[in-house]
């Protein structure tokens, strides 16, 4: 694959991959049998500046641009699946605070998550509103100079770690308009941590319920004008699936290795698989939906870095890097035949782990939606 690198950029990406090598994949394995989040991770990342890549230093950041963020979670990816998602996530978190963050909010609420003292959550769905997000009834009443939140938030990553939670509810009229958005702190009053979702991959991050009962949310951690919720998540979420595409990119070059070493490894028919036909035309495959994912997310991040328009090609990276993870995935496992489908082959987590990237930060459907929507203008 041919795609530009600055020296910085290549560097990150050497570095984290070491890192990702070193300490990072041994774990992953064990995380995912235990369903343990990756704790003692996150401080490490933090220490790598992975939590706020696309922050300025000045608010806590590294501050090396979106093609940097990608390499690095493709890399993570690659090593563990779940430490992507929990990385991605805490990134995501600080994008509406840095794009539409006031000076004060930045300082107090941005700093710290950049830097990585605290990980971050971002409350969307709940159990009416997926796809949708217009029909969320999250209620942010307003009583002063306070606001009262009332609602339950579902399938929240990192929710049950994070110090920090965006949270977009409704203020007004039903439909997009009448929502805001705010950063809720771990501690608020009647904020709280519901039931932990256990899952058929990504079973180390971590996935919870969030129950808002009469939280007390202060004016001040409101993000943006009332009713500007629903364009503060578009952007953010544009920059969400970028990160998405990343993880799904990194995790097609794990199954491509996994097929690669077992291919060559076992022997059937008195030769390796390798030398046979179909096992070859399966492995072009990987290859190929490989290189076509890279070149779109890396594509998509670029245009982000240059401060061009990339929503589209944000969907389109997110839709092509899931959903060729998830035919990669297949291929690589039906390569390892029965071994495949047990637990002592790495294949049979990245298989499950692959499932949710079709569905996550929007799923495929919604994302030919936008495809079509920006094509069709
Ligand atoms: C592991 C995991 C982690 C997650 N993390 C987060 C998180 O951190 N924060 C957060 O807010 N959410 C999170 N989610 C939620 C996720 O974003 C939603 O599951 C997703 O947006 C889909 O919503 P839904 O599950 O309600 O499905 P639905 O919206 O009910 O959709 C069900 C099916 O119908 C299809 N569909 C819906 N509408 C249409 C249409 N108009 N046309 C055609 N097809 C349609 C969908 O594509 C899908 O196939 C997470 C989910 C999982 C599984």
């Amino acid at each position: 694959m041919y795609f530009p690198l600055t020296p910085e950029q290549d560097m990150i990406r050497m570095m984290v991959e070491q890192f990702a090598r070193r300490e990072v994949a041994p774990g992953a394995a064990q995380r995912d049998r235990e369903a343990k989040f990756p704790e003692e991770l996150i401080g490490k990342l933090a220490g790598l500046g992975l939590c706020g890549m696309m922050v300025p230093a000045a608010y806590g950041g590294s501050e090396v641009g979106a093609v940097a963020y990608v390499l690095a979670v493709m890399e993570i990816a690659r090593a563990c699946a779940s430490t992507a998602v929990t990385m991605s996530v805490t990134n995501l978190t600080s994008e509406p605070l840095a794009r539409f963050g006031s000076e004060e909010q930045k300082q107090r609420l941005l700093k710290p998550l950049a830097g990585g003292e605290v990980l971050g959550a971002f409350a969307l769905t709940e159990p009416g509103a997926g796809s949708n997000l217009a029909e969320i009834q999250c209620q942010a009443r307003r009583r002063g100079s306070r606001y009262r939140l009332n609602g339950t938030k579902i399938f929240i990553t990192n929710g049950g770690y994070a110090g920090l939670f965006f949270v977009l509810a409704r203020t007004g009229e039903s439909g997009g308009r009448g929502l805001s958005a705010f950063m809720v702190e771990k501690g608020a009053p009647g904020l709280k941590i519901g039931r932990s979702l256990s899952k058929m991959g990504l079973r180390a991050s971590n996935t919870v319920e969030l129950l808002f009962e009469d939280c007390e949310v202060p004016e001040e951690n409101r993000i943006g004008k009332e009713g500007d919720g629903g364009r503060v998540v578009a952007e953010a979420l544009a920059s969400g699936r970028i990160g998405i595409a990343a993880q799904a990119t990194g995790m097609i070059r794990a199954c491509q290795e996994e097929a690669v070493k077992y291919a060559n490894e076992r022997r059937q028919f008195h030769k390796p698989l390798s030398a046979h036909q179909a096992i070859q035309w399966m492995i072009a495959d990987i290859a190929t939906g490989r290189e076509a994912a890279e070149l779109l997310t890396l594509s998509a991040a670029a245009l982000k870095d240059r401060e061009q328009p990339f929503t589209k090609e944000a969907s389109m990276a997110k839709l092509f890097a899931s959903e060729t993870l998830n035919r990669s995935a297949y291929q690589a496992l039906q390569i390892h035949g029965g071994y495949g489908y047990t637990s002592e082959f790495p294949i049979e987590r990245i298989y499950r782990d692959a499932r949710v990237t079709t569905i996550y930060e929007g799923t495929s459907e919604v994302q030919r939606m936008l495809i079509a929507r920006e094509t069709l203008k």
